[in-house]
């Protein structure tokens, strides 16, 4: 049988079936499909605007290193006028992510960006090994998550910059989407599929990986030779999410167009007046000036556990634990730097070097 040409440009051979749309295309029509949807996706949602300053948050993994690869790409290509910066955050897990911050700051040199590295050992004095040492592995994701935001958006502050960018992609977001209605989590439901967060105080965030297949982003990384790290967390135990992704692969397997209409399923959600009234009103954390909907930020409330030696308390009965606690903390308890936004403030960045 003689070879397929590409649906696209009709002259190269087609290589490719693209996971989105099932199309069989050339390895260059791919590229340039691949950049041109997300391109739309940052143009339809006016992500930017000449000047901005963006962080873009790096792990080392494929969703991040195709993310900053592409900003880059397309910030040249269409003259978005953009300062960009890697963002990565250490958690301090020996064996995988000293292994892939080896991996960004290749990719600091390889796209001549400056690098930020914020470590939770130095902003929370906690690596999540001994994190882990403490509470174990059930419920180490909460630390991690909720650590990982405020650090992010601390990094982001020290960056002076004005918006952070995430590799969430189409299958993060979809397979968010089925939690969040497994859990009857319904003001989550609402904010998840938002492109773009930002309330008074925090650092807008954005996800222009939103209708990106996580399949075409691996086969984007793959046929670039793109620089990334590909092992899991050696902690990484969320049972429930992975019955959520389990579910949406068997489904994308059936439809490929599931993981969309999952996405347009819960854009099209409304949240009802009295769940929005239920939301807590936000404020700033008492002890360390972070966003808050309690006194204490969440961060303060975890490390307060861990400081105590009952981090497990400090996430299954937070409330217990913030109300025996007082803003003020005991001397002797580690605390986190307060915290203070300076938009446009000289960044503490490495430069890259040349290799
Ligand atoms: Fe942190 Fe859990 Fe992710 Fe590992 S799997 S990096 S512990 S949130
Ligand atoms: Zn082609
Ligand atoms: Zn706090």
């Amino acid at each position: 049988m003689p070879p397929k040409p590409c649906a696209l440009c009709h002259t190269e051979r087609a290589i490719i079936k693209r996971p989105k749309t099932g199309q069989q295309i050339c390895k260059d029509c791919f590229f340039r499909v691949f950049e041109t949807e997300v391109h739309n996706t940052i143009v339809d949602s006016k992500l930017f605007k000449p000047g901005d300053r963006v962080a873009i948050g790096a792990s080392g993994g494929k969703d991040s290193t195709v993310l900053a690869y592409v900003m880059k790409t397309l910030n040249d290509r269409y003259d978005y006028g953009l300062e960009l910066f890697l963002l990565s955050i250490d958690e301090g897990i020996t064996g995988y992510r000293d292994d892939s911050l080896e991996t960004v700051k290749r990719n600091q040199v390889q796209y001549g960006l400056p690098l930020k590295i914020l470590s939770y050992d130095e902003l929370y004095g906690w690596t999540m090994d001994a994190v882990v040492a403490q509470v174990g592995r059930k419920n180490n994701c909460t630390f991690c998550g909720v650590f990982r935001r405020q650090a992010l958006d601390r990094g982001a502050a020290a960056l002076g910059v004005d918006h952070i960018v995430t590799g969430h992609n189409a299958d993060d977001i979809a397979e968010t989407v089925l939690m969040n209605i497994m859990r009857g989590d319904i003001a989550r439901l609402g904010r998840c599929t938002l492109i773009c967060t930002q309330s008074e105080d925090t650092i807008k965030r954005s996800k222009p990986f939103k209708y990106a297949y996580e399949k075409e982003i691996v086969m984007y990384a793959y046929f670039k030779k793109l620089d990334y790290f590909s092992t899991e967390c050696i902690y990484a135990p969320d049972a429930y999410r992975g019955h959520a992704r389990a579910f949406l692969k068997s489904l994308e397997a059936a439809r490929p167009s599931a993981i969309i209409d999952i996405i347009h399923s819960g854009e099209a959600f409304e949240v009802a007046e009295q769940v929005q009234q239920g939301m807590k009103a936000q404020q700033t954390c008492k002890r360390c000036g972070y966003i808050s909907s309690n006194d204490l930020c969440k961060a303060c409330t975890l490390l307060e556990g861990l400081e105590r030696g009952l981090g497990s308390l400090a996430v299954k009965d937070s409330k217990k634990l913030e109300s025996d606690s007082t803003t003020a903390p005991d001397a002797s308890m580690r605390t986190i730097p307060f915290f203070q936004r300076t938009p446009g403030a000289a960044a503490a960045v490495e430069e890259p070097t040349p290799a």
